[in-house]
């Protein structure tokens, strides 16, 4: 864990997310070094007892810290408004570590019914192994999240933009019903990052990322971390000291390369996203554009006001299905077909034949899933070759 404010100069975020570095070594270099290393040295028996007894700090072994992972970590928390953080090998360890650290048996969990498939796996078959009971409640319906709350809920968890309806929640309204009943508020920040929003800024306890998306931006390492007040992140470190969910130094060193060139890369991700879902507004193939940054998105006045830009993920729905779905991402030249998102490269998905496919109709339609549902991670190409190529696989793809 990472809590040493000290060094941090009075910079604005994104400088910060640029110059806060580990110290500068005997060789003065200008980078930042890759600290690949298991474990770290002493002078003496009496250094190493103290390390161990914790009574001065310093690094012990890779599990627990370590310098290029603390500066990924000390960036992370300027970005985040955040007090502390720790860096996990993954976006899931990140997930399953603040469950397992803060929540034990006859705990009750509240979260958003639309979040990322591997979570909704941890919550639904493994939580209920330790005896932790879930409920989701519907983001589109904020207003009945008060009366979930149960005597034994103990965090409300919950991602906005969601994953892949694009729906947005309003992280003011939801902290102040976790402050009034004294519930921890943990949102995955992924799909905005904290160049676009930070919850924390907003009431949220905790905030948690898969790194592996817009922050890595380049589909290379994958990555995690937690922020949050250190109290909490305290116990998510302990956890996961003892446990060994922490993140590659070189992946960190990766990470925290990437950003330095996160805002410059948002900005024009979130342009060529808002541009595609305006350029692609009345298509004939489409029946509806989703972006959070459209006026016709339901909840455009809410992502207005607690995000910078509307980020680079765009979602349109096929006239012609499931069928017209498949036939779609066939017909692309250019765009990718892969799981991934947040990348330079732009990539179509299809969740109701992919990601999604494992779940019901029923299930499908109760977080916007529909049959004909394209999600467009937006990437840095031209926008007039992006644009382009969709159009073309669209009417490709008409039925
Ligand atoms: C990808 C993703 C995760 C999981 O992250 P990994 O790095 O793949 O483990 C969690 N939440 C969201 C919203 C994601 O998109």
């Amino acid at each position: 864990m990472n809590s040493d404010r000290q060094q941090e100069p009075d910079y604005r975020p994104e400088t910060n997310a640029i110059r806060i570095r580990t110290p500068r070594t005997a060789e003065k270099e200008h980078s930042s070094p890759l600290y690949l290393t298991s474990s770290f040295c002493y002078d003496d028996a009496e250094e190493m007892r103290a390390a161990f007894a914790d009574e001065i700090d310093a690094n012990i072994y890779s599990r627990f810290s370590n310098p290029t992972a603390d500066e990924f970590v000390k960036r992370m928390c300027s970005l985040e408004g955040a007090e502390a953080g720790y860096a996990t090998a993954s976006g899931m360890s990140a997930v399953f570590s603040a469950f397992m650290a803060l929540l034990k048996t006859g705990d009750h969990l509240l979260s958003g019914n639309a979040i990322f498939g591997s979570t909704h796996t941890v919550i639904s078959k493994y939580l209920p192994k330790w005896g932790i009971e879930s409920t989701y409640f519907d983001l589109n319906h904020p207003e009945l999240l008060e009366s979930l709350i149960r005597p034994n809920t103990r965090m409300i968890f919950l991602e906005t933009p969601s994953n892949p309806g694009l729906d947005i929640i309003d992280l003011e309204k939801v902290s102040a019903v976790a402050q009034k009943h004294g519930i921890i508020l943990c949102v995955d920040n992924c799909f905005a990052s904290p160049a676009l929003q930070q919850p924390i800024r907003q009431g949220a306890d905790l905030v948690l990322h898969s790194a592996t998306k817009w922050i890595d931006g380049q589909g290379r390492v994958l990555g995690g971390i937690v922020l949050g007040r250190e109290a909490l992140v305290h116990e998510i470190y302990l956890f996961c000291r003892s446990t060994g969910p922490a993140i590659s130094p070189f992946n960190a060193w990766l990470l925290s390369r990437s950003l330095e060139t996160l805002h410059v890369r948002m900005e024009r991700h979130s342009q060529n996203a808002l541009r595609l879902a305006q350029a692609l507004q009345g298509n004939p193939q489409l029946t509806s554009v989703r972006y959070p940054f459209l006026e016709s998105h339901p909840q455009y006045e809410i992502a207005r006001r607690q995000m910078s830009a509307g980020g680079g993920i765009v979602c349109f729905d096929l006239k012609g299905g499931v069928e017209q779905g498949r036939r779609f991402l066939d017909a692309l030249k250019l765009l990718s077909l892969t799981a991934n998102l947040g990348d330079t490269r732009s990539i179509a998905s299809h969740p109701s034949s992919t990601t999604h496919a494992k779940l019901s109709e029923e299930e499908r339609q109760a977080v916007g899933i529909t049959p004909g549902l394209i999600r467009i991670s937006v990437g840095l190409e031209a926008f007039e070759d992006i644009l382009q190529d969709i159009v073309q696989a669209l009417e490709a793809s008409a039925g």
